[in-house]
């Protein structure tokens, strides 16, 4: 008997997993709809995909085969421990890794998996051409300070000893309407003219609401693509992605002068039932959140009570007296609603989103 078939054997023995208590719905068919509204507003160009960070914490698994079943052929992943996840659902040579080669052991695992290095100094240059070098990216910085070439360094003999398929920068302020952009895209277009290259590229999402002149060859959306609106030009095109539910866990009746939850915040001024929920800031509802936050049974209101706890959060059932134990509230993440992100950005709403919510 063979490993693989002791290992369906052992799976097969498993018990049943009873359904959880929380969830992340990722709606599949807004995802390739968003994706497809980027790619038409690139006008004569692409779009790919920003899938690092798991696909912004929504699960490479359930992201990037509809990205790519709606026709995506770029992904971009930061580190080089997030190829292996998108290579299951994508020809390796399709991710670009935007951090680049470290050292050199980072080189010989972009030839061993055929990744590519997204090259952003002349050192790295140096090290993926001393490597080998063969087809790769270069970052060139155009005002953002944090990776990529000079372009004072762009006539070096170590650029131009590398086969770039695209070369890109990073717009710093695209989510704002400022003269820094154009003159980011005024720069690269210089940078193009000494850099040999095929595809040029400069737009996340906000880059994309800026127009048609800043979208060139190809596009790097990202929080676009999971439903965040950066700029008001993308608000039509954009759907949401993801939905959390939670589950109650128990209801209760406090009296008046009963308190709820670590440190006693709340103190019930009258008879109250309060339901008990299976999510906390373990699973990414960070106490920050709790705080005049509410959660919702279709569109009841039940406001969140006292400190929001590590797997659990009380909320006021007033408004929804037929719940019970084991029903579905709605948690608020709707990223493209400007009220839920005075706390916390759209990003980080999304990247906080913890393991037992997305399934592992
Ligand atoms: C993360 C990232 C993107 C995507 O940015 P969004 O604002 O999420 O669209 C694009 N390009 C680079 C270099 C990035 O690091």
């Amino acid at each position: 008997m063979n490993e693989s078939y002791l290992r369906a054997m052992d799976r097969a023995l498993e018990p049943d997993m009873p359904p959880p208590s929380l969830r992340l719905a990722i709606d599949r068919a807004a995802l390739a709809a968003n994706w497809r509204a980027l790619d038409a507003l690139a006008g004569g160009g692409r779009a790919g995909a920003a899938v690092k960070a798991d696909c912004y914490g929504l699960g490479v698994d359930s992201c990037v085969p509809a990205l790519r079943d709606a026709g995506c052929e770029d992904f971009f992943v930061a580190h080089w421990g997030e190829v292996a996840a998108v290579a299951a659902h994508v020809p390796a040579g399709r991710i670009a890794v935007l951090h680049g080669p470290l050292e050199p052991a980072d080189c010989a695992y972009a030839r061993a998996v055929g990744a590519v290095p997204v090259i952003n100094s002349l050192e790295q240059a140096e090290m993926w051409t001393q490597s080998g070098g063969g087809r790769c990216h270069l970052m060139v910085d155009t005002g953002i300070n944090r990776l990529g070439i000079a372009l004072a360094e762009a006539g070096d003999p170590r650029i131009a000893a590398l086969d770039i398929d695209i070369l890109m920068s990073h717009l710093a302020c695209a989510d704002e309407t400022t003269a820094l952009n154009r003159m980011q895209a005024e720069l690269l277009r210089e940078a193009a003219e000494t850099i040999p290259h095929r595809r040029l590229s400069l737009a996340n999402s906000a880059g994309i609401g800026l127009g048609p002149d800043f979208a060139l060859d190809l596009t790097r959306p990202g929080i676009a693509l999971y439903g965040g609106v950066p700029r008001a030009e993308l608000a039509e095109a954009i759907r949401p992605v993801a939905h959390v539910e939670a589950r109650l866990l128990q209801c209760r009746q406090l009296a008046p002068g009963e308190s709820v939850g670590y440190n006693a915040t709340f103190i019930a001024p009258t008879p109250m039932r309060v339901g008990t929920v299976s999510i906390g800031y373990a699973d990414g509802f960070l106490r920050a959140r709790g705080p005049g936050n509410a959660f919702w049974s279709d569109s009841r209101r039940l406001p969140i009570l006292g400190k929001v706890s590590m797997d659990m959060v009380v909320v006021d059932l007033a408004e929804a007296p037929d719940l019970a134990a084991g029903d579905w509230l709605k948690v608020p993440w709707n990223i493209a609603d400007a009220a839920q992100q005075t706390i916390l950005s759209p990003y980080e709403m999304l990247t906080v989103i913890g393991r037992r919510l997305r399934g592992v």
